[in-house]
């Protein structure tokens, strides 16, 4: 990528979009790795603006630099649309008009149009070897400046500019090594429209002449496959990262160059370090201690990235804290079914700058769909993590344990932790709450309390607690002493959910023997 950002100059008006095709978009990772929660976000952004517009997504694999392709990424990536909700209309899986739908197997489309751009005097042959660039470059570089493969010096080097057409063709026959470079048009403004960042003008003087194909390996490279496809799978919209702005210039002059209708383009702003200071990176996650990845990566070197899904998100609530990162619905409205997400989703209300992420709203976003989240599905989640803990009630107990204490979790394993105690009778007490509570005159109204328990047929959430209530106010005594010392015989600590409920959940019988065992052993 070449473009130096301060010769671009914005005008954020007129935007005039050359669209009234069906929609299609698509989203086009490049197998490198673990997907980036940015690469989900434009996946979902482009998603929702299929839907909303009753359009195609497509999932197209851009794998055509083979140095940097990574075993498994490919199934990771689609693992983490599934697991999103993202819904892939035509990809390598669910197939489509347009497959293959990986650019490794659509090899021989490409060479016929690099050659096409040859012949209409928009591209041409470069012989240059690895050796002699780096010559260039290194020479370049001790004379202070910046080696650059542009209109200064294609007609000096080893090109199809520069040398006779016989042989060129001689060269190419005995099987020397040639790239296709694009011929940068020389001084001029290229105009160009983006659907968030409006008009954006940049001289051509500033961009260098791209390498589109090479013989080396028989393949195109990015810039050169990502159009053509673009084109030949009829995209009508590109939605993409902001990295990929400063090669827009290229692409424009690309379709020009093809004679092809453009698609409209849309830029999505960064995804920053939640202190706002630079891109979210991938080893960000490493570093601030939240996942970075849909799901967890297991890299070919051994090493394990943590997921969302495995530190216990839900994917609605991740699709929906990643929705507003870089756009705003225009309202107060925080929470998005995905239904929701596609009629208000608008390529207008997408920030032109940055998003800076921030881990505690995800986690308030999952504890919101947490709640709304029924008990059985819950109960469902909690229950392994139980197992693990040595507890094995049933779903229906595990159900209503978790109806007490929702609101008090943000994740599966908090609900597993908070219910814990409803299964098993507190194994230590919290000290600061004994010291503050566990005294003479306390003890000896547990005691009373529990006679009247015991008196009790069974224990009522509602009458048991109103019948204690009566008694309490009756003799005098101070509700939050008596309150306290039961709670830290029932439950360990005198802070937590409803006592009577918990009372009412464990049973008559438990509750008496957890009253009985604290004033054993305190
Ligand atoms: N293969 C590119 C990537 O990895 C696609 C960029 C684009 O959408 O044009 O992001």
């Amino acid at each position: 990528m070449v473009g130096n950002p301060f010769l671009i100059t914005y005008f954020p008006f007129a935007m005039s979009s050359n669209n009234n095709r069906r929609v299609r978009v698509r989203f086009a990772p490049s197998p490198t790795g673990a997907l980036h929660i940015g690469g989900v976000r434009t996946a979902l952004y482009n998603y929702l603006f299929a839907r909303q517009h009753g359009g195609d997504f497509i999932l197209r694999i851009e794998d055509t630099d083979s140095q940097r392709f990574v075993p498994g990424a490919e199934e990771y990536i689609m693992k983490s649309l599934k697991w999103c909700g993202i819904h892939v209309d035509e990809g390598i899986e669910e197939g489509g008009p347009h497959a293959p739908y990986r650019q490794s197997e659509r090899k021989e489309i490409y060479l016929k149009y690099a050659q096409q751009l040859v012949a209409s005097g928009n591209a041409y042959y470069a012989f240059d070897t690895a050796d002699e660039l780096n010559a260039l470059r290194a020479k370049a570089e001790a004379e202070g400046k910046t080696f650059a493969y542009d209109s200064t010096v294609r007609n000096s080097l080893q090109t199809s500019l520069a040398l006779p057409a016989d042989e060129v063709s001689a060269r190419i026959a005995r099987g020397d090594v040639w790239v296709i470079r694009f011929k940068m048009p020389e001084n001029e403004d290229v105009q160009m429209d983006d659907l968030i960042r409006g008009h954006i003008s940049i001289n051509t003087s500033t961009l260098d002449d791209k390498v589109l194909y090479k013989s080396v390996d028989s393949l195109p490279t990015y810039h050169l496959a990502n159009i053509v496809d673009d084109h030949l799978m009829e995209i009508s919209h590109v939605i993409r990262g902001e990295e990929w702005l400063p090669s827009l210039p290229l692409h424009y002059l690309l379709y020009r160059a093809f004679g092809w209708q453009r698609p409209d383009f849309a830029h999505l702003p960064l995804l920053l370090k939640p202190q706002g200071q630079g891109k979210l990176s991938k080893r960000d996650g490493d570093k601030f201690g939240f996942p970075v990845f849909p799901l967890e990566w297991h890299a070919p070197d051994g090493t394990v990235a943590m997921g969302y899904r495995e530190e216990g998100y839900l994917p609605q609530a991740f699709i929906n804290m990643l929705a507003l990162l870089g756009w705003n619905p225009g309202t107060e409205q925080e929470l998005f079914s995905i239904d929701e997400l596609i009629n208000a989703f608008s390529l207008e209300h997408v920030s032109k700058s940055g998003a800076r992420f921030n881990h505690d709203k995800a986690k308030w976003f999952n504890a919101q769909y947490l709640r709304q989240t029924d008990d059985n599905t819950l109960a469902q989640m909690v229950m392994p993590i139980h197992q693990q803990m040595g507890i094995n009630a049933t779903l229906q107990r595990t159900a209503e344990a978790i109806s007490l204490i929702k609101e008090r979790a943000t994740f599966p394993k908090d609900l597993a932790e908070l219910t814990q105690k409803m299964f098993c009778a507190p194994a230590v007490y919290d000290e600061k709450s004994v010291s503050k509570f566990w005294k003479e005159d306390n003890v000896a109204r547990l005691r009373e309390l529990r006679e009247i328990l015991a008196a009790e047929e069974v224990i009522d959430p509602l009458q048991t607690e109103q019948k204690v209530h009566a008694w309490i106010v009756d003799k005098g005594y101070s509700m939050g002493q008596i309150m306290n010392t039961l709670r830290i015989a029932i439950w360990g600590i005198s802070q937590g959910p409803s006592i009577f409920h918990i009372c009412a959940f464990i049973g008559k019988d438990e509750t008496l023997s957890r009253i009985d065992s604290a004033l054993q052993k305190l």
